[in-house]
């Protein structure tokens, strides 16, 4: 489908072709249900709620549960506060959640409903049930990418829920960032294991990985609980993972609860997870235990033995910043070299934090934020490289460059299953993707390789 793509790059600022991102809602619908008995709510037209809810249904192979003010052209002209009052009666009616977290679209936006009056007279006509919460994000689409969507909401839900009581306890908040349930869980493992107390938030494990019990659930038993976050306001400190989805939660915090907070790279690789068990170690007071210190040995024992097919191998990389950028120092850390480097999300931080993992190796290697996959293939095109990595979307590059090895990592991942329940963060994670990395290039050998070349034994 790729096929006529031209090696030919035209410097574009008005246009994008196949965009490495996608609208603000997914990700904080997504954040939102990473609260127990949470429903996210939709403030806009139907159309936009459902994509949303397909895209999520799609990556993770489970039913998201959205629900949506569904504008038409009266609410389009006069704003939606009818809408929106209709929608929460009959939310709070039909499904009773704990919590409602309403994102909005770029219409809603547009308009420029303002849904905390919205809220307010809800109130304030006794419509809302006792205990129920009400937070929100504002989300529009023509700003940022669905990772500042996550941010936003995972924000809203320090801003809106949590409190400072007077009394400090001793846990520690942990914002993961935008991960797949199973990171979520590695993260809280790792933490437990170090014997750190925290609450984290938001936090998707268990509620879109549940097992098959025979039964829908509505409300699944993960997500953190409106309890919980709400004494994230007396915690010690915070810790967050990833800066474009978690610092804004951290700073909110900050300046609300007085929690200090310090900001780390998602554990993807070698030494952001080691940079993030240290932390852990640091914040909790506590000594990393030996099954730890095992994992680790074992991630190096892995790199060096598969360093014969991985070292310096040219590598294209997409995706999310707080993926991409952990991602790379990885590459580096084997030996790789990451030719083109880009992400959708807009950043100037991202060039700077990616060109000095690259170092003066890598002066020659394409770096670029809020950039498509119609450059970077343009860009491959031109020069090629050995393998891709990014998300679903680069297959089609891959197959217009002969099948060349792909890895598929971060979101969306569409067309393969089982990703939700398996890492790529940690010791085990980084695993994972040496194992990944190294199937995709000898699978190709297998693929392409002249008879006498073809191996039993790798
Ligand atoms: S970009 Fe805007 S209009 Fe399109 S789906 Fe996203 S929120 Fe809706």
């Amino acid at each position: 489908m790729l096929n006529a793509t031209t090696a030919e790059h035209t410097e574009r600022k008005a246009l994008r072709i196949n965009p490495a991102k996608t609208c603000q809602p997914i990700g904080a619908l997504y954040a939102a249900l990473g609260i127990h008995k949470c429903l996210p709510h939709s403030h806009g037209s139907q159309g936009c709620c459902a994509y949303h809810r397909s895209q999520l249904t799609r990556h993770f192979k489970e039913p998201v549960m959205a629900t949506t003010s569904s504008f038409t052209e009266g609410a389009s002209v006069f704003g939606g506060l009818s809408n929106m009052t209709q929608a929460l009666t009959n939310i709070f009616g039909i499904y009773q959640p704990d919590v409602v977290a309403v994102h909005t679209t770029c219409l809603s936006e547009v308009i420029g409903d303002d849904i905390p009056m919205m809220f307010k007279k809800f109130r304030e006509d006794g419509k809302l049930p006792e205990g129920a919460q009400l937070i929100h994000a504002n989300t529009p689409s023509f700003k940022g990418s669905h990772v500042t969507g996550f941010a936003n909401m995972t924000a809203a839900m320090a801003r809106y829920l949590s409190e400072r009581s007077g009394e400090v306890r001793d846990q520690l908040n942990l914002i993961p960032g935008y991960l797949d349930p199973a990171d979520m869980r590695e993260v809280k493992r790792l933490a437990t294991e170090i014997g750190a107390r925290f609450v984290m938030f938001p936090d998707t494990s268990d509620v879109l990985d549940t097992p098959q019990v025979g039964r829908f659930e509505m409300y699944p038993k993960g997500g953190a609980t409106v309890a919980q976050i709400r004494s994230a306001g007396d915690s010690f400190a915070t810790l967050g993972l990833g800066f474009w989805a978690s610092e804004a939660a951290a700073k909110e915090l900050e300046s609300k609860c007085e929690v200090p907070y310090e900001m780390g790279e998602l554990p993807i690789g070698l030494g952001a997870t080691d940079a993030f068990v240290d932390a852990i170690r640091r914040l909790a007071a506590k000594s990393v235990p030996a099954n730890i210190e095992r994992e680790r040995g074992q991630l190096i024992d892995l790199m060096s033995d598969m360093s014969q097919y991985l070292h310096r191998k040219r590598v294209a990389v997409f995706g999310d910043p707080d993926h991409v950028i952990p991602l790379v120092r990885f590459l580096v850390e084997l030996d790789m070299r990451p030719a083109y480097v880009v992400t959708g999300t807009p950043g100037k931080a991202f060039e700077e934090n990616v060109r000095q993992l690259l170092g003066p190796a890598g002066a020659d290697a394409k770096v670029k934020a809020y950039e498509d996959l119609f450059s970077l293939h343009q860009w491959m095109k031109a020069e090629p490289v050995d393998l891709l990595i990014g998300n679903t979307y680069g297959k089609y590059i891959a197959r217009a460059e002969g099948n060349l090895p792909f890895v598929r990592f971060g979101f969306p991942i569409l067309d393969r299953v089982a990703h939700r329940y398996f890492p790529t963060v940690g010791y085990r994670g980084a695993m994972r993707l040496i194992a990944a990395m190294t199937d995709a290039l000898l699978d190709q050998k297998d693929r392409e390789c002249p008879e006498e070349f073809f191996e039993l034994v790798q």
